[in-house]
């Protein structure tokens, strides 16, 4: 812990590892302070700006951030503070919601293939194809036997996405009971938050155990080198806040090289043919 050259402020579920959420502490802050966190916080977002630059301009990859967690969990006030840095035009917010009757009439998978970033974009899922093994079977909303086979569809899936020049991060934001209901009760209390509030809360609630046992069984089955997953202890948004930033910077920072050279190969042939046009006359050499 608290090496800077390793990824460790959020844990990274192993390829096949066998999840038990309650073995993580949501309020694990890693020795970290929140007067310390804001100079760390800083320096990963003005690193992510950059680095996002460089994934524009090279074109060669899309990233694809997943956000789930229990309601409240943070995934709005992660976007809004980790993502605020990045220069809108590279990116693309997507909130899944209970599906239309149009989605519901096509495969799980349709709405969400739709949302994937495109080359040079940062997409990032609010909620996502998970809900399809986190609340469909919390509620039995479709038959058991459909539910098992979505993982394999999740896990090919992310493997074409991958395949296709696709960096993904899966975050799941984890809370705990406790602090759930301090937040749920602020929400109530604060009038400027209770837009957000819902019954449907208090009896998802309710379900807690059900949830943390297919976010496990989600976590453990679907996290992939191509396409890992992430516990961030969650409890401290700001904490919550650094381990994605840091995650996210640690990530992308391996292909910062490949990403310049490309950058500096497409500028060199950009003043290859401004020079050649020049030449050949095309271009008015005088400014005048
Ligand atoms: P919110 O994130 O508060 O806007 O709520 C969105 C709601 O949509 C949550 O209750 C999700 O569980 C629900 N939802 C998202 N995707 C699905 C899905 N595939 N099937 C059923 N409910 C979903
Ligand atoms: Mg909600």
């Amino acid at each position: 812990m608290g090496n800077n050259n390793q990824i460790d402020y959020a844990f990274k579920v192993k390829a096949g590892e066998k999840i038990k959420l309650h073995e993580y502490d949501p309020n694990f802050t890693s020795g970290l302070k929140k007067e310390d966190a804001a100079a760390h916080f800083a320096k990963y977002s003005a690193e992510l700006e950059e680095l996002q630059e460089l994934l524009i301009a090279s074109g060669s990859h899309s990233v694809l951030v997943v956000l789930q967690g229990m309601d409240t969990s943070g995934k709005d006030g992660t976007i809004r503070h980790v993502m605020s840095t990045l220069n809108p035009q590279g990116c693309r917010v997507t909130s899944f919601k209970v599906p239309t009757a149009n989605e519901q009439a096509h495969d799980f998978l349709w709405r969400i293939h739709l949302e994937t970033p495109q080359k040079g974009v940062i997409g990032i899922f609010n909620r996502s194809h998970y809900e399809d093994v986190l609340v469909v079977p919390v509620h039995g909303l479709k038959p058991e036997e459909d539910v098992e086979r979505y993982y394999d569809h999740i896990n090919n899936f992310e493997r074409l996405l991958a395949d296709s020049g696709t960096i993904i991060l899966k975050f799941f934001l984890h809370i705990s009971k406790k602090e759930q209901l301090a937040r749920l009760k602020e929400r109530e209390l604060n009038p400027s938050k209770r837009w957000k509030m819902s019954v449907a809360d208090y009896k998802e609630r309710e379900l807690w155990d059900t949830y943390q046992r297919y976010y496990g069984e989600a976590l453990s089955r679907c996290s992939t080198s191509h396409a890992p997953w992430w516990i961030v202890p969650a409890d401290a948004k700001w904490y919550r806040n650094l381990a994605v930033a840091e995650t996210l910077v640690e990530h992308l920072r391996p292909y910062r090289d490949k990403w310049k050279k490309a950058l500096d190969e497409r500028g060199q042939a950009a003043i290859k043919e401004l020079q050649a046009a020049r030449a050949r006359g095309e271009i008015n050499n005088n400014h005048s």
